[in-house]
Parts: structure tokens; sequence; C-alpha cells
């Protein structure tokens, strides 16, 4: 019988800390095989945690992290010298670094009890029909977590529009997102408030007596809301043409969504939703919520709608899909996508029932922008990854080092049917479909 021990705080998988939490109440401790104390539970024979162990690897690691690592653990099993890196490392996983063996036991149990191994949960971009989308696109997931990763639905739909007009392909993505539309986490607005804000502000000559003054105000009702459609210039979800409403859950989310500079004068007021259609919620926030009830591969859905939402546009063209999407939404019923800031905290909603929305009598206001803070990441040194290879250009050889900083080596690019065959002895299939 196999054995693998952990007790509930040695794990970080939400879901599965739920699961010991029950067992661990009974008398059935044993060591933990990953602290050491007296608390662990035997997880081999629960097949259903066991996989949503596996759901949280592929969630939080690409393909090429632990499928790599099933293949260099497998080949130099004797030498004791390689275990799956991400689970030796701090991981998403695990509270604590495992030992090279105990990580190594760790992912023989996940192969034997798991579809870790099973590639017919992959689909690649040469087979991926829309009838596929239950599956994990593989092209993407090699390289990306599933949180990050493209998912099937997304990449159909860039691969459509690439050779289609998009007319030709609607009436087909109507009935598809219909189908995904039930997990898809959705949520009620009306009477929120929310803000919107415009550059500029009103001007006006008055009179005192006999003397004419400018005065400056701000834009009032009507002007701050969405412009009439004729005057409306293409965004991330509309067409040119075409004028939806965008506002923000807070007053400097919706001046930083309109991308003011310093010195400028914009024109703020609270709007009032008054529509009370369904929204399509894609914040963080609500997502992460829907890590522990939801599947994996809905999830990815979910994540990469999330992620084509809030990536900063780039290119012109990449409003084609985003605008294509929005169409199907509003065609579905969907009274329009929320969706968190990429220049601030806070969110944005966007609605295709503009005329739904009232600007709040009395609150607009004119202010003026004086001061905009940045936030930086550091980003990973990628010559850490690529430790023993070589520049192409002798030039960069001389300048550059790409030298050993510990013995963690990872990251090669691999061959997904060498991986079958390496893994082969561990999972054996239930039935030969070779028909
Ligand atoms: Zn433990």
């Amino acid at each position: 019988m196999d054995e693998f021990y952990v007790c509930r705080q040695c794990i970080k998988v939400e879901k599965v800390i739920n699961y010991l939490e029950r067992w661990q109440s009974r008398d059935n401790k044993e060591i933990c095989s990953i602290c050491g104390k007296n608390l662990g539970i035997n997880i081999c024979n629960n097949d259903e945690l066991l996989q949503d162990i596996v759901d949280a690897i592929r969630f939080h690691y690409s393909y090429n992290q632990y499928g790599m690592q099933l293949i260099s653990l497998k080949r130099v099993v004797g030498a004791g010298l390689f275990a799956p890196m991400f689970l030796v490392e701090e991981n998403e996983i695990f509270r604590n670094k495992l030992d090279s063996n105990t990580a190594y036991e760790f992912m023989v149990v996940l192969l034997k009890k798991t579809d870790l191994g099973d590639v017919s949960i992959f689909t690649s971009s040469e087979n991926n029909g829309v009838q596929s989308i239950y599956k994990l696109f593989l092209d993407s997931h090699a390289t990306k977590p599933l949180k990050n990763a493209e998912s099937l639905v997304i990449n159909n739909i860039k691969n459509d529009l690439n050779s289609k007009n998009y007319y030709e392909i609607e009436e087909k993505y109507v009935l598809f997102f219909r189908e995904i539309l039930d997990f898809l986490p959705k949520v009620n607005i009306y009477n929120k408030v929310f803000y919107r804000a415009r550059e500029g502000g009103n001007k006006e000559q008055i009179l005192l007596g006999e003397v004419e003054k400018e005065i400056s105000f701000p834009y009032i009702d009507k002007e701050v809301l969405a412009p009439p459609p004729c005057l409306a210039s293409a965004g991330r979800f509309n067409r040119e043409g075409c004028s939806f409403l965008y506002v923000a859950s807070k007053e400097t989310t919706a001046i930083a969504e309109i991308k003011s500079y310093v010195g400028q004068i914009c024109t703020v007021a609270e709007i009032l939703c008054k529509d009370e259609s369904v929204y399509l919620d894609f914040r963080e926030e609500t997502l992460k919520k829907e890590e522990n009830r939801c599947e994996i591969i809905k999830l990815n859905i979910m994540y990469s709608f999330k992620n084509l939402f809030s990536i900063p546009v780039q290119e012109r063209k990449d409003y084609h899909i985003t605008q294509f999407i929005a169409d199907i939404f509003r065609k579905i019923g969907i009274g329009g996508i929320i969706y968190d800031s990429v220049q601030t905290d806070g969110y944005n909603v966007m609605s295709f029932n503009s005329s739904r929305y009232e600007c709040v009598k009395g609150s607009e206001k004119m202010v003026l922008l004086k001061k905009v803070t940045y936030e930086t990441e550091e980003l990973r040194d990628e010559r850490k990854n690529y430790i023993g290879c070589k520049f192409k250009k002798e030039e960069a050889n001389r300048k550059y080092e790409l030298k050993q900083e510990s013995n963690v080596n990872a990251n090669y690019d691999f061959d997904i049917f060498e991986f079958l065959e390496m893994t082969k002895p561990f999972h054996t299939p239930i039935q030969d479909e070779e028909t």
C-alpha cells in the first residue's frame, strides 16, 4: 500500500486543508512525511484530494516546470540528485521546502493516482475544435501556469479572427458562450454608485454688469456620461461609433483610466447604476473565491478572460479580440463586464446599457491632477535559468556572464512524448484506444 503522510500545517492548498481538518480530528494520525510531527494523514487513498493537489500544481506552475522535473527525476533517480525543483524550493503547495527524496516520493504517488501523466487532457493548437474546450491548451500551459495561460477558448477566437470577419463566426460563439456562461462569475450592481472622469470642464462667459468674465466649472450631468455613438472612438470593448459606458469604483481609478497627466484638470462625478442586468465579474478578488469550488479547466477559462481584459493594450489589433468577446456577451444578454484597473487599484465597469446610468445631481466637480505615483516589480534575471549555456553572440559572451549561482538547474525545453515515455512505468493506461 502506498503511504505518504501530510498534516494540515504542512500544506498550502486550501481545498486540501479542509479535507485534512476533517480527518485530523480522528485518531488515526501518523508521522507527517514532511514536518515529522505526529499529525500526518495518509493521503494516498484519497484520489480526489490528490487530484486537487495536481490541479493546484497546474494552476501555479507551467507544464515545463512540473513535467520537465518528472523526466529528470526518472532519468537520474539512482544518482538521487534531481527531484521536482518546484517542491524543493519555496513553493505554492507546501509551507516548507521538501527534501529531494520526499519530493520524489510525493510525485511518484501523484503519477500513480492522478491524471498528472495523462496526455489526453491536453490539446494543442493543431486539433483544437470548439468541442474540446474542456481540455488544457498545451501550447500555452507548456510555459505558463494555468492562472496565466491562455485558454483554448481565447486561442480559438484569436485564430478565427485571423482568417474570418467577426460576423462570420458570431453565431458559433454565441452558442458556445451560452454554454460557458453557467460558471462565469456574475454580479448585480443595480443602485450602486460609481465614478466617471472626463478631461477638462466647461468654460463660459458671464456678465458682471457691463464686464464679461470667463469662468470654469465642471461638465454637468449628461456631459459626464458616455459620448453619443457618433462621437465614440474605439475602446477596449467598443468598436468605433459604438458607445459603451465606462465607470470606475473610485474617483482616483476613474481619473487614472483616462490617463491624465500632472497639471491636467478633469471633471469627476458620481454615476448611479440603474441597470438590472447581470454583469460578468472578472476581478482578481472574485476569481480567488472561485478557486476553492471551481474545476481547474473552468478556472483557467475565467482567468484567461481576466488576463485578456486587464493587460495594457499595446496594439490596436488587440482590441479586436476584446471587442468581439464583448459583443458576444452583449448578444447573450449580459449587461457589461467588471474588471480590475490596469492603471491603479480599484476596478472598472463597462456597460452596454449606458442609458441606464444617471449622473448624481450636484456630484460633478473639477479636480487638478497633482501627482501620479508609480509602482514597480523586480523581474527575474533570466540568465539564472540558463546557467552553463552560451550566448549566440560572441560579444555578449565577453560582456555578460551565465555563471553558476547554485546547483539549480531549470527550465529546459522538453518534448511531451519524451515525457510520456519516461514516465510510462508510473501510469498504466486503463485501456488501449488504438483501433
Ligand atoms: Zn506536517
